[in-house]
């Protein structure tokens, strides 16, 4: 495994691999999500390449950024275990030199949901994943379903600036109480880790009233209020119930849609969703 830390290296490295390359983007404190998306990638792809980068871009002015958990050692210690052949960890200054001004804006999906609290965020993503897919020249990048709206932002870049990669999207990895596994997850104490699992209990609810045969738009997103004001600790930003492409709120009775939440607990704020029904 070789570390890479500029984008000229990157792109000679590349251009020594021969066959299939698959591409897994991270902002590191790697977690075994990030490393199934590695493992998915190496079972299809001749080789894996993987890039840790905190990306300032996609952060608000009063986020997380500056105390983001970051542990190079450790992250490569983990990849070290994996068919991950390049790592590529550049500097801010090489990703962004200071002049730089270009920006992708994908447009309506990219401002609902996470988008409306986190103004500027999918700009941000979508122009760094850009610029890696530009750097790296992947066949097929792995993204987490973890972060539902961010795989249909990249999914809509992909198609329509005709980027030749094809998005893979592998499931959530979850704690055993369902909590989804986030390097934010590490920010939560005691008392807040054991709050986290009720917004996967309110998304499981969900999903069986819906294979019970609920499927009121209205009625699935007022179940998931009513379970998770039972933990007033709980700050709720959103609940979802929204078509799985443009992620546009539904009414009446869906037959598929993503159902995604956003809730504050302290000083964290978390992310999940589950899909329902088949397209
Ligand atoms: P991040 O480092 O948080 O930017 O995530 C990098 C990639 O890992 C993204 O495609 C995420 O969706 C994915 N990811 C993060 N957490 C999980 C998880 N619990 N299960 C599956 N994929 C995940």
């Amino acid at each position: 495994m070789q570390l890479i830390e500029s984008i000229a290296e990157l792109r000679r490295a590349r251009a020594a691999l021969t066959g299939s390359v698959g591409f897994v983007p991270t902002m590191g404190a790697l977690h075994r999500g990030h490393l199934e998306l590695v493992h998915r990638a190496a079972s299809e792809q001749q080789h894996v390449v993987a890039s840790i980068f905190v990306n300032p871009t996609q952060f608000g002015a009063n986020e997380d950024f500056a105390r983001y958990p970051r542990d190079l050692a450790r992250d490569l210690a983990a990849l070290a275990d994996t068919r991950v052949s390049l790592v590529f960890v550049p500097p801010v200054t090489e990703m962004y030199p200071a002049d730089a001004t270009t920006r992708i804006d994908v447009g309506p999906i990219a401002e609902r949901l996470e988008g409306a609290h986190r103004p500027g965020h999918f700009t941000g993503v979508a122009t760094v994943v850009a610029k890696l897919c530009h750097i790296v020249t992947p066949d097929a990048l792995y993204l987490g379903q973890k972060d539902v709206q961010q795989t249909l932002v990249i999914r809509r870049m992909v198609r329509d600036l005709d980027l030749p990669v094809r998005v893979v999207v592998c499931p959530t990895v979850r704690e055993p109480d369902g909590l989804a596994l986030s390097s934010r997850n590490a920010y939560l104490s005691p008392a807040e880790r054991a709050l986290a699992p009720a917004l996967f209990a309110a998304l499981d609810a969900v999903a069986r009233c819906f294979a019970a045969g609920e499927h009121d738009a209205d009625t699935l997103r007022e179940l998931i209020r009513q379970r998770l004001a039972a933990s007033p600790a709980l700050v709720v930003d959103y609940i979802s119930v929204a078509d799985p492409v443009a992620l546009r709120e539904l009414d009446g009775l869906v037959e598929h849609a993503v159902v995604s939440l956003a809730a504050t607990i302290g000083r964290t704020r978390l992310i999940d969703n589950i899909v329902l029904g088949t397209p």
